[in-house]
């Protein structure tokens, strides 16, 4: 039996496909999220992706900040039980999550079986979060996608304010003027969105499992950053940006067994 979780975020839509709770039929994300396309988007693409169509879902759980406008969902799920549900199917041994989205970051601390054990967020400011990396994408003229590439070009020793995105931005403009480069600009711009989103692990029991989510963890230079910053590996998935729609989907496959 199939069930579709949904990820309704400020950034992107994201939706999974599960089959009997065990294996992923089909994942899209799209980058426009709640009040956009993105979230009609992203079931077109995802049923084109897998020939299914909407007869074919038993049930279906909606998260992320837009989730109570999936009106046709069976239920809504809180974004931090999914990230701890979906974690825990990808890294069964993961016990400390950091996941940065559009617009929040939050550190989750998990038990074995993915239930929610404690968690911090910072939801009041951009520092730190996938929304800082799109305005600072758009002052360096670097794409999102590309930005990892870029920061391994780079070296450290510039310094980027991570408690304010409109310093930073202005800070940046000046390092442009004053012709420092590019991708150095770019190493600090990463080290800047770890040291504030870190900030939150402190608040959480770090286990040595610990795994970065959310569409931020594309990024390849904030995840080198963070491992340096940290002194230990980070674990990435290719489908971190999906992780909250797989907890949805696992979620519904619960809520079905249950019935
Ligand atoms: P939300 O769930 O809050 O909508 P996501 O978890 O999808 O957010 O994260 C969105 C962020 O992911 C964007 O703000 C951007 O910084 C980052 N991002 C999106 N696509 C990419 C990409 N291809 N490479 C690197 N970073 C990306």
């Amino acid at each position: 039996m199939f069930t579709l979780g949904i990820d309704i975020g400020s950034a992107s839509s994201k939706a999974v496909i599960l089959e009997d709770g065990v294996r992923i039929t089909a994942g899209r994300a799209v980058q426009a999220g709640t009040g956009s396309s993105g979230p009609q988007q992203v079931m077109e693409e995802l049923f084109a992706q897998c020939g299914l169509t909407r007869d074919d879902i038993a049930r279906v759980a909606a998260t992320g900040y837009g989730r109570y406008g999936m009106t046709w969902a069976d239920n809504q799920v809180s974004e931090i039980t999914c990230h701890a549900k979906g974690v825990n199917f990808l890294f069964p041994q993961a016990r400390t999550i950091l996941d940065i989205g559009g617009q929040d970051a939050k550190a989750i601390s998990i038990s074995g079986t993915g239930r929610v054990l404690s968690f911090f967020m910072n939801e009041k400011c951009a520092a730190g979060t996938g929304r800082f990396l799109e305005v600072m994408s758009r002052i360096l003229d670097i794409p999102l996608s590309g930005m990892g590439e870029r920061d391994a070009l780079g070296q450290d020793g510039v310094e980027v304010s991570s408690t304010c995105t409109v310093f930073a931005e202005s800070a940046v403009v000046s390092l442009l003027s004053q012709g420092v480069e590019k991708n150095d600009i770019l190493r600090g711009v990463h080290n800047s969105v770890v040291s504030r989103a870190v900030g939150l692990l402190f608040r959480t029991p770090m286990e040595p499992e610990f795994v970065f989510t959310g569409g931020v963890a594309q990024n390849t230079g904030v995840v080198r950053a963070m491992e340096r910053e940290l002194k230990r590996p980070v674990l990435v998935s290719g489908q971190a940006q999906l992780t909250g729609a797989i907890g949805a989907a696992l979620m519904a496959w619960e809520g079905l067994k249950k019935e």
